[in-house]
């Protein structure tokens, strides 16, 4: 694995973010009731639908879900915001995420929750750096996850996200194109050793899913023999070797239909629980170990700037106007550009097999 270890990663800066970011402030149960009721009624009122990440609170996707929003991974949010009537569309997540959706949709209203919601992969590539290592290296075509600005986006040739980030590599491969793969390491490590590209891996890491332990895996899934492991690529390479699935979030989820198994161990945001449990109510989840040496519990297996979007500073955003996105429409028409060739290639790719084939195994 070619990691960039010239390129410097602020861990110190970036877990201390972590750290301070504020979750949203809970709601009791006599004022929940209202607190939905109310925000149903803004959503109507301002011509505005929520769409809402899997690993946000699940209040959050349970009002997405009623008021004809969606619940879903970055890339399909950003999808729906823009295929939907409504002139103003409200995420649920973090930054980067309010930043594609406006990307993808320019002349609509871009709200959300908390701007503050960053993403330590997002905050690990910061724009002026990644440039540079590109124009160092312009014999490379620069691959970047959605987790990322919309400047760096702007900056690369492709966008993916990593439900596609094995057959977009896959295709540059074969057409002998050599990649800068930017910002999660182990997403990156795991294209590479799946696809054999030559790929230069930026270090960054996702504070969540660098957290989870394989010895510790190990143990538990020795407790529980019967569960299948799921596993999210962000995760370290020694967690997604122990995977029966390794997939997005989408991926994993579907996973639990399709998998016999009544348990599961699941290496990811447990945000994502509330979906696996709606699409299998009898199976049994567990989350994967981030206990053992080096454990932080910077975030306990849950997103801490995803925890920002609650009832409250939801209800606010849509009263007020306020927490509206910006990028700057020239970046974004060129951000749109890579993020396009991402969304081409995925429909040949629809257009080629009669259903996606497994993204279970993508190897
Ligand atoms: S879970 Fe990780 S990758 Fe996802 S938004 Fe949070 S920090 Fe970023």
């Amino acid at each position: 694995m070619k990691t960039i270890e010239s390129i410097p990663i602020d861990k110190a800066r970036i877990e201390n973010l972590a750290r301070g970011a504020k979750p949203a402030l809970p709601v009791i149960r006599a004022e929940k009731e209202k607190l939905i009721q109310r925000i149903k009624e803004l959503l109507k009122a301002r011509n505005a639908v929520l769409v809402s990440h899997y690993y946000v609170d699940e209040d959050l996707q349970i009002l997405a879900d009623e008021t004809g929003g969606c619940v879903s991974d970055s890339l399909e949010m950003a999808r729906f915001g823009y295929a939907h009537e409504a002139k103003t569309v409200v995420v649920g997540g973090v930054r980067f995420m309010g930043e594609t959706a406006k990307i993808l949709s320019p002349e609509k209203r871009i709200l959300m929750p908390d701007l503050g919601a960053e993403c330590s992969l997002d905050l690990s590539c910061k724009a002026d750096v990644f440039s540079k290592f590109c124009d160092a290296h312009p014999d490379r075509t620069a691959v970047v996850y959605a987790n990322t600005s919309a400047e760096v986006k702007a900056r690369a040739d492709w966008v993916v996200t990593s439900s596609i980030g094995v057959k977009v590599v896959r295709h540059l491969h074969e057409k002998g194109e050599k990649i800068i793969w930017a910002p999660d390491r182990y997403l990156g490590g795991y294209i590479q050793k799946v696809t054999g590209a030559d790929m230069l891996l930026w270090p960054g890491y996702c504070v969540v899913h660098d957290a989870f332990k394989s010895e510790e895996l190990e143990a538990l899934h020795k407790k529980h023999p019967e569960a299948g492991i799921l596993v999210h690529p962000e995760s370290p390479m020694e967690v997604i070797d122990q995977a029966d699935v390794v997939g997005s979030t989408t991926q994993l989820i579907k996973a639990v239909t399709e998998l016999p198994n009544e348990v599961f161990i699941v290496a990811t945001d447990r945000g994502i629980f509330h979906k696996m449990k709606e699409a299998a109510p009898n199976k049994k989840f567990i989350e994967a170990p981030i206990g053992g040496i080096g454990a932080s519990c910077l975030s306990c297996a849950h997103c801490p700037w995803m925890a920002m979007n609650g009832l409250v500073n939801l209800a606010h955003t849509l009263e007020t106007g306020k927490n509206e996105v910006h990028v700057d429409p020239e970046i974004g028409k060129q951000a749109m550009v890579s993020v396009k060739r991402m969304l081409d290639f995925a429909e040949q790719l629809k257009m080629k097999a009669t259903g996606d084939a497994n993204i279970i195994s993508p190897a």
